[in-house]
C-alpha cells in the first residue's frame, strides 16, 4: 500500500517495534513524535566505508577516515593549565591509533571499551606511534552497510546511532511506498527521483550519489510545501475583486510619460512638493509602484525593502495619504512607543497645512487629522480618540500594536503600513488587516534579506527595493575597539559636542529583565560623567521613562539642552535625529548583525561625516560574534550584511520572522538551492493552471493535506487566508 505523508503524520512513533516509554520520552525530546518527524529526521553526515583506509597502509601528514573499536581510554586534568586530556587507543585490527583530545573531558564517557567508531583527522607520528589530536569522533556501533548515516542525536540522547537507523528501516519497510505528487514525466523533466526512492536514500544510501540525488528530490518537496500556499494566496489576491480602489487623478499620465511624483495632482503631489527635499530616483519608482497597486480593484500586498535611512518614511505617508484623498482611513503601526511617537510628529510636521484645491473627487477637507495610539494613553484619552477613529474623524492613525486591541474600529481603513515588519509577529501583522475589509496593505523593512531568501518567505508578496540613498549621505566610519582601547573614542566624543553634534551611547543588552537594565544604563551614566565625560551634561533613555517625559528628552536631545544620549535598545529602529554623528555601542559582541545595523542607522541622517564605534571588553570573543564585528566595520551596506548573516545564522530563524510554526526547511538551503525553488515554481505554475482552487484534481488536494502535515493550522491559515 501506498502512504500518503499526511498519514504518517498521524501515527505516533510508539508503534514502532523497541521504542520503549523512556525511549519515547527521548525521542519527544528530539522533536519526535509522529512517524513522520521520524522518517524526516534525517542525516546530519555519512560515513563512506569504501574511504576508510587500514592504518598499516596509512600516510602520515594526511587526513584519513579510520573505523575501529576502543580499546583503552583514560584522562588526565593538567592543574597548571586545569585542562583535561583524554586519550583513547583504537585498533582498526592492523595497528594501533593513539586519540588524544584536549579539553573534551566527556569523551572519558562516550568512548567506553569496545565502542564502534569512525575516526577522521590528519595521521601523524609520536614517538613511533601512530597518533591523532581532536579528530572528528563519530559512535557508528556496530552497524553494517558501505555507508553509515549519521543522525544528530547519538551523542547527546539515549538513542543509539544504530538504534535511530533500525526505527527509520521500520518505518520505510512498513510503508513501503510514498504517494508521490510528481509523475514520470515530472521526475524526468526536473531530473528528480521519486519519493520513494529519495527516503530510502536519503537514510541508506549504497553510495554518496544516491544520498546526494535523494536530498536533492526531499529538498525539493520541502519548498514545494513552504512555495504553495504563498503562490496560492498571491493567485487569490490577484482573482479578487474585493478591497478598496484609491484613484489618484493623472496617474496614468505621470506613468506614461515619464512624468514625477511632484506632478500628480491632489494630495499625493501637493504633499511631494511641499517636502524640503527632492525625492530620489528609487523613492519615486517605489512611490508609483504603490499607487498603481492601490488603484487596482484587489488589496495592495506589497513590501519595501530599504536600507536603514534609505527614506522609507516618506513613501508610507504617500500611501496612506493617496488613501485619503479618496476619502479612507489609514493606519500606520510602529515596532516600539519611541518610533511611533516620532513618527507621529514627523508626519504631522510633514502634512501640516496641506489642502487641495483642485476639487479631487471625495477629498474636501482642509487638513488632515491625526491620531496617536500607543499602550500609554489614559483610557480617557483612549476611548475619546477610539470613537473619532469609529466615526471617521480622524483620518490617520499612528500607533503601535495598541492599534490591533479588539475594541478598536475603523470606519472605512484602506491603507495600512506595517513599518519595520520584522519587529512583528505573524499574529499581530494579521489581526491589523483584519480591522477592515482587505485593505492595501505595505510592509517596510530595513532587514533586507537575500532575494532567493525574500522570494521563499515573501513569495506572496510583491517586492519593491530601494537602491539609493538621499543625496550626500557619506559612509559611516565604523571602529571595532577592543579592551581598554577607548581613549579615542571619548575624544571623538568630545570633538563632536564642541561642534554641536549629538551623540548616542548604547548600553549592554540586557535580557533578564526591564529592571536590571535600567540599573545598567545608571551604571554607564555614572562610569562615563565621573570619567571620560566628566563635567558633560548627558540625558538618559530607558523603556521604564514614562511616554511623556520620554518625548521630553527626547526634544532636549534633539534641541541640543544635552548633546549626548545614553540609553538602551528603545532608540533602536527608525529614530531619526540629523545632527547625530556618533554612534558608541557598548559590549557590541552581545548584539545580532541586523540589530547592529539598525543602531549604526542612528547617525549619517544627513550630509554629516558619522563615526560608529563598537566596543567590547571580553578577551576571548566567539568565532560568530568576530565575523559579526569584522562584517560591521567592512560594509555600510545592509543588503550585504544580510548575506553575512544569513550565512551565519542559516534559513531557520529567518523564516520564523514570516512564520510561528515549526520550519519544514531541514535539508533546501538557500540561495545554493535557488534552481530548485525555480523548478518548483514552474511545477505549481502547471498545477495552478489547472486546479487554480486547489480542490479539482487529486494532486491538487493531494498536496493541500500534505501542506497541513507539515505547518500547523495557524501557519497554514496565515499562509492561506490572510
Ligand atoms: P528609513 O528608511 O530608515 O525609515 P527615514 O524615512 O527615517 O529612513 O529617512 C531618513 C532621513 O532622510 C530622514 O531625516 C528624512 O527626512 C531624510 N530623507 C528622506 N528622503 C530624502 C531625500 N530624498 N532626500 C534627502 N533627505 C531625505
Ligand atoms: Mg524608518
Amino acid at each position: 500500500m501506498s502512504r500518503a505523508l499526511r498519514q504518517l503524520a498521524e501515527i505516533k512513533v510508539d508503534v514502532i517495534s523497541g521504542v520503549t516509554p523512556a525511549k519515547l520520552k527521548s525521542l519527544n525530546e528530539l522533536g519526535i513524535d509522529s512517524v513522520l518527524d521520524l522518517l524526516t529526521f534525517y542525516p546530519r553526515r555519512y560515513v563512506d566505508r569504501s574511504n576508510t583506509v587500514r592504518l598499516v597502509e596509512a600516510q602520515l601528514g594526511t587526513e584519513i577516515l579510520v573505523i575501529g573499536q576502543v580499546i583503552k581510554v583514560s584522562s588526565i586534568r593538567r592543574t597548571k593549565s586545569a585542562k583535561t586530556v583524554v586519550d583513547a587507543v583504537v585498533t582498526d585490527g592492523s595497528s594501533k591509533l593513539y586519540c588524544t583530545f584536549f579539553n573534551q573531558p566527556w569523551r572519558q564517557k562516550q568512548l567506553e571499551d569496545e565502542t564502534w567508531i569512525a575516526i577522521f583527522g590528519k595521521l601523524t607520528s609520536f614517538k613511533g606511534k601512530l597518533t591523532m589530536v581532536n579528530p572528528i569522533v563519530d559512535l557508528i556501533g556496530n552497524q553494517t552497510g558501505k555507508i553509515v548515516a549519521l543522525y544528530p542525536s547519538s551523542e547527546k540522547s539515549n538513542i543509539s546511532n544504530l538504534m535511530m537507523s533500525n526505527f527509520v528501516a521500520e518505518v520505510l519497510n512498513r510503508s513501503k511506498e510514498f504517494l508521490d505528487p510528481l509523475n514520470k514525466d515530472d521526475l524526468t523533466k526536473f531530473g528528480l527521483i521519486s519519493r520513494t526512492e529519495a527516503f530510502n536514500n536519503i537514510h541508506f544510501p549504497e553510495t554518496a550519489k544516491m544520498s546526494q540525488a535523494a536530498r536533492k528530490r526531499l529538498a525539493f518537496d520541502e519548498l514545494l510545501r513552504l512555495q504553495l500556499p504563498l503562490m496560492h494566496k498571491k493567485r487569490q489576491i490577484l482573482s479578487s475583486n474585493k478591497g478598496y480602489k484609491c484613484e489618484i487623478s493623472n496617474l496614468d499620465r505621470v506613468l506614461q510619460f515619464g512624468a514625477d511624483i511632484p506632478d500628480l495632482q491632489g494630495l499625493v503631489g501637493e504633499f511631494v512638493r511641499a517636502l524640503p527635499f527632492k525625492l530620489t530616483k528609487s523613492q519615486s519608482e517605489v512611490i508609483k509602484e504603490i499607487l498603481s497597486d492601490m488603484s487596482k480593484p484587489y488589496p495592495m500586498h506589497r513590501l519595501v525593502q530599504g536600507d536603514v535611512g534609505s527614506g522609507k518614511t516618506v513613501i508610507a505617508v504617500c500611501c496612506m495619504v493617496a488613501a485619503i484623498q479618496n476619502g479612507y482611513q489609514s493606519a500606520l503601526m510602529a515596532p516600539t512607543e519611541v518610533l511611533a511617537e516620532q513618527h507621529y510628529l514627523n508626519i504631522i510636521d510633514m502634512t501640516e497645512g496641506l489642502t487641495v484645491e483642485d476639487g479631487t473627487k471625495l477629498f474636501s477637507k482642509s487638513d488632515i487629522k491625526i491620531g496617536l495610539l500607543t499602550g500609554k494613553l489614559t483610557k480617557k484619552s483612549r476611548d475619546v480618540l477610539a470613537e473619532q477613529i469609529e466615526s471617521g474623524d480622524i483620518d490617520m492613525v499612528i500607533g503601535t500594536h495598541a492599534l490591533i486591541s479588539d475594541n478598536l474600529k475603523f470606519k472605512n481603513l484602506a491603507a495600512v503600513v506595517i513599518d519595520e515588519q520584522h519587529r512583528f509577529g505573524v499574529q499581530q501583522r494579521s489581526q491589523l488587516l483584519s480591522k477592515s475589509n482587505f485593505p492595501d496593505t505595505l510592509t517596510m523593512t530595513a532587514t533586507p534579506i537575500p532575494r532567493s531568501a525574500a522570494m521563499t518567505v515573501f513569495g506572496d508578496l510583491d517586492q519593491s527595493v530601494l537602491t539609493d540613498m538621499p543625496k550626500g549621505r557619506q559612509i559611516i566610519e565604523t571602529h571595532w575597539v577592543k579592551g581598554k582601547n577607548d581613549q579615542s573614542v571619548w575624544a571623538k566624543v568630545l570633538e563632536q559636542i564642541e561642534q554641536n553634534n549629538r551623540v548616542y551611547v548604547v548600553c549592554p543588552l540586557i535580557e533578564e529583565s526591564e529592571k536590571i537594565s535600567v540599573a545598567s544604563v545608571n551604571k554607564v551614566v555614572e562610569e562615563l560623567t565621573d570619567g571620560p565625560l566628566k563635567g558633560i551634561e548627558v540625558g538618559v533613555l530607558h523603556g521604564q521613562i514614562p511616554p511623556l517625559k520620554r518625548q521630553g528628552i527626547f526634544e532636549d536631545f534633539v534641541n541640543g539642552t544635552f548633546k549626548v544620549l545614553i540609553s538602551t535598545t528603545v532608540i533602536e529602529v527608525g529614530v531619526d535625529v540629523k545632527d547625530a554623528t556618533v554612534m558608541v555601542i557598548l559590549d557590541a559582541d552581545r548584539f545580532g548583525i541586523a540589530q547592529l545595523h539598525q543602531l549604526r542607522g542612528r547617525v549619517g541622517r544627513s550630509d554629516k561625516k558619522s563615526y560608529c564605534y563598537l566596543l567590547t571588553k571580553s578577551k576571548e570573543l566567539n568565532e560568530i560574534a568576530k565575523t559579526r564585528l569584522e562584517a560591521l566595520v567592512k560594509t555600510n551596506d545592509g543588503f550585504e550584511l544580510s548575506e553575512v548573516d544569513f550565512a551565519l545564522r542559516g534559513f531557520g530563524t529567518l523564516l520564523g520572522t514570516r512564520q510561528k510554526g515549526r520550519s519544514d526547511l531541514k535539508l533546501a538551503k538557500l540561495p545554493a538551492d535557488e534552481k530548485l525553488l525555480d523548478l518548483v515554481k514552474k511545477y505549481l505554475d502547471k498545477l495552478f493552471k489547472l486546479d487554480p482552487d486547489l480542490n479539482s484534481t487529486d494532486i491538487g488536494a493531494f498536496l493541500k493535506n500534505e501542506v497541513a502535515a507539515f505547518y500547523t493550522d495557524e501557519d497554514t491559515d496565515y499562509l492561506l487566508k490572510s
